[in-house]
């Protein structure tokens, strides 16, 4: 059977990077930056007052000049007038543009205002170009101000709006169904019958997509019939990812990989010795669109999303670096089998460790409720030592 970090391979393999498209700037958020922004001009544009006070002439300053006239008062989002010659000053605001004859900006708080117009300097020191954030000294013109890809966060969109950037290139989105099976599964809505169960996974997974914010076009319930599935992963086949649930391992009424076959989906692989998830089946359509076939149980569809479907997104969406990220384990844990093994981790206050917690096994809904991560304990590592560094996989997707 093939190993973890074989079907990982395999997915990198299948990854093509997605079509990029613009979004405006206001409904870029979250989105994914296709291509690097430059700037448009110098950052800061201007040299830029930092402090309400006064700007002078540093030469006048060294050559024991301590009371200035006030020649102008300069305002943000204004032009100064006058040029300043010996002995006089501006009154400048915080954010108004530094005019060329002066280069040294003194705070209010260090400055006694005289009658008649006139500044005393009380500070003992006054440094050239002090409190003037100096013109492209953040960011120059024609440099990269974004590199990509990357999350259009917060302070990227900031970054966006500050250089101009209206329509934003981004990754266009693929189109995802998702595919639920199982005769004993039934609608949120519904009573369920004693031997029935709420076909929890179709929300588990919508809310997995929405964190990609990825949009899901279908989403379909099938009984475990050979010619309903038939038709409904027909239809599901015509959208970029498919996502199917259960019915993918080796039960009689397990039909979803004869179905895929004979709706001519190439398999990538089918069964990774992985714990939990090991029924996971990924394929190609005939139209290359790609499909997930996922196990039922509650933490291996979650576990089998996070390792498979995200792996997949992450390659098309142009990220190189890893997507798991190191960190202390602060609990002992062993294993018998040499299966790579996956398992929710609880970030704990106070410490910059993670700790996992037995459960009930993969059916167990609740197991991964309050949890931060998965972690991998690795397929030839038998014991885990407490405070032993591991690989985790942060549940929020970046
Ligand atoms: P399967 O992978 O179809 O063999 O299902 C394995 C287990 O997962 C069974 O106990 C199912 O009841 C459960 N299961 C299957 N589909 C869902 C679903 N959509 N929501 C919640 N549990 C499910
Ligand atoms: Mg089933």
């Amino acid at each position: 059977m093939l190993k973890y970090l074989e079907a990982v391979a395999k997915i990198r393999g299948l990854a093509k990077p997605f079509p990029v498209t613009t979004v405006p700037l206001d409904s870029a958020t979250n989105r994914i930056l296709a291509n690097p922004i430059l700037a448009d001009r110098d950052y800061p544009p201007f040299n830029r007052s930092a402090m309400d006070g006064i700007a002078i002439r540093i030469a006048d300053w060294q050559q024991g000049i301590r009371e200035f006239h006030v020649r102008e008062t300069v305002f943000a989002g204004v032009d100064a007038v006058f040029a300043l010659t010996e002995g006089e000053c501006y009154r400048i605001m915080t954010g108004a543009a530094c005019p060329p004859t002066a280069d040294s900006v003194i705070r209010n708080e260090d400055v006694s205002y005289l009658t008649g117009q006139r500044v005393h300097v009380e500070s003992k020191q006054v440094l050239y170009r002090q409190h003037i954030a100096q013109l492209g000294e953040d960011l120059a013109k024609g440099n990269q101000a974004l590199s990509a890809p990357c999350r259009c966060d917060a302070p990227t969109i900031g970054t966006l709006a500050a250089l101009g950037v209206r329509d934003v290139p981004v990754y266009a989105h693929p189109s995802v169904a998702i595919v639920t099976t199982g005769n004993e599964v039934v609608a949120i809505d519904q009573q369920p019958d004693c031997f029935q169960i709420r076909n929890s996974n179709q929300y588990l997974l919508r809310a997995l997509c929405a964190q990609w914010q990825l949009p899901v076009v279908l989403v379909q319930h099938v009984r475990d019939k050979r010619g309903a599935l038939l038709e409904t992963l027909g239809e599901a086949l015509e959208h970029d990812i498919v996502i199917i649930n259960g019915g993918v391992s080796a039960g009689d009424t397990d039909y979803v990989p004869e179905v895929l076959e004979e709706l001519g989906v190439d398999v990538l692989f089918h069964k990774v010795l992985i714990k939990p998830g090991k029924p996971v089946l990924v394929g190609t359509a005939p139209s290359g669109n790609v499909v997930f076939a996922l196990p039922g149980n509650p933490l291996s569809c979650l576990v089998t999303f996070k390792l498979f479907v995200e792996e997949y997104l992450w390659c098309c969406f142009g990220f190189g670096h890893a997507r798991f990220k190191k960190a202390k384990l602060l609990n002992d844990k062993s294993k018998k089998t040499p299966v790579d093994e996956f398992f929710p981790v609880f970030r704990e206050s106070q410490t910059d460790g993670y700790t996992w917690r037995s459960h009930h096994g993969s059916g167990d809904i609740t197991a991964a409720l309050g949890c931060h991560g998965i972690g991998w304990h690795p397929q030839n590592k038998r014991d885990i030592n407490a405070n032993e560094v591991i690989s985790i996989l942060s549940l929020s997707s970046f």
